[in-house]
């Protein structure tokens, strides 16, 4: 049950970010025209609302993007089932005792790291991602930040933080794609610990080059410089990015707030699925 507090704050942020108007372009036909109905109903009083939302139901039948179940009425994007067979981190219970944490002490400082779940090529995250990154889902983002915000309740990991922020997009990427799907995890993240979502303390200034055939170290090199923080930064920041494998592009982002005159009073990192040493 959200408050009314927490609806404000969505309200606030879903209007005033570019999620709220995602480029429908890759979505297929009947999610488009869910979408569309979606939003037109939303604002209706609750009895009408819930008739439209089985009516719509029906009409697009929801499915898991992992499993490709359909989905119940009781169940967000994901699937139970499929959201208790991914193995978890639990990391956010050690956040600076456990190996994501590890990959960056020394070379940023940093107050803890969290990450949902353990990233397992072609398991079912891999396709959870695909469909949200590549499909047009942010919605799927929004829902894992909220479902992971719920976990995070009450913990030491998130009782001083001030400000979620994404690892933004450079901007020619967000013009393709619509939206930034770090956003949308941030959004879900926000209406669970209903504390703000900001993207613009940290933004893209230039695009890096492919990194697929390059080792550890000059990717950590190449990202460097590629972002700036033009805002004042001095709050406690959570900052959440969708999959980490190296840590070379949060790591860049996170000097960027460190250069800003007001830089962060701290800075911890979140991200909902963590590559595991191959
Ligand atoms: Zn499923």
């Amino acid at each position: 049950m959200r408050t009314q507090k927490s609806l404000r704050t969505l309200r606030y942020h879903t209007s005033h970010h570019p999620i709220s108007h995602p480029k429908q372009k890759n979505a297929a036909p009947g999610f488009r025209i869910r979408g569309i109905l979606a939003k037109l109903t939303s604002q209706l009083p609750y009895p009408i609302l819930s008739y439209f939302q089985d009516l719509l139901r029906l009409i697009f039948p929801r499915e898991c993007p992992a499993c490709k179940r359909e989905l119940t009425r009781q169940e967000g994007e994901v699937c139970l089932t499929c959201l208790t067979d991914i193995q978890e981190s639990e990391f956010h219970l050690c956040p600076t005792e456990n190996e994501l944490y590890l990959r960056f002490a020394g070379r940023i400082p940093l107050e803890g790291a969290a990450a949902l779940f353990f990233f397992d090529k072609k398991g079912k995250f891999q396709a959870i991602m695909q469909e949200m990154k590549y499909h047009n889902q942010p919605r799927i983002g929004s829902f894992l930040g909220d479902y992971y915000g719920a976990k995070l309740q009450g913990t030491d990991f998130v009782s001083e933080v001030e400000r979620i922020i994404p690892v933004p997009l450079h901007p020619s990427k967000m013009q393709k794609r619509g939206y930034n799907q770090s956003m949308a995890i941030c959004e879900g993240l926000s209406r669970a610990l209903n504390l703000p979502a900001d993207d613009t303390l940290l933004l893209r200034t230039r695009r890096t080059d492919t990194q697929t055939r390059k080792d550890k170290d000059d990717r950590w090199a190449n990202v460097e410089g590629g972002f700036e923080s033009p805002r004042p930064a001095n709050y406690h920041l959570l900052m959440v990015d969708d999959i980490i494998t190296t840590g070379a592009t949060l790591a860049a982002g996170i000097q960027a707030l460190y250069a800003n005159p007001q830089p962060p009073k701290s800075v911890r990192i979140l991200c909902l699925g963590m590559a595991r040493k191959e």
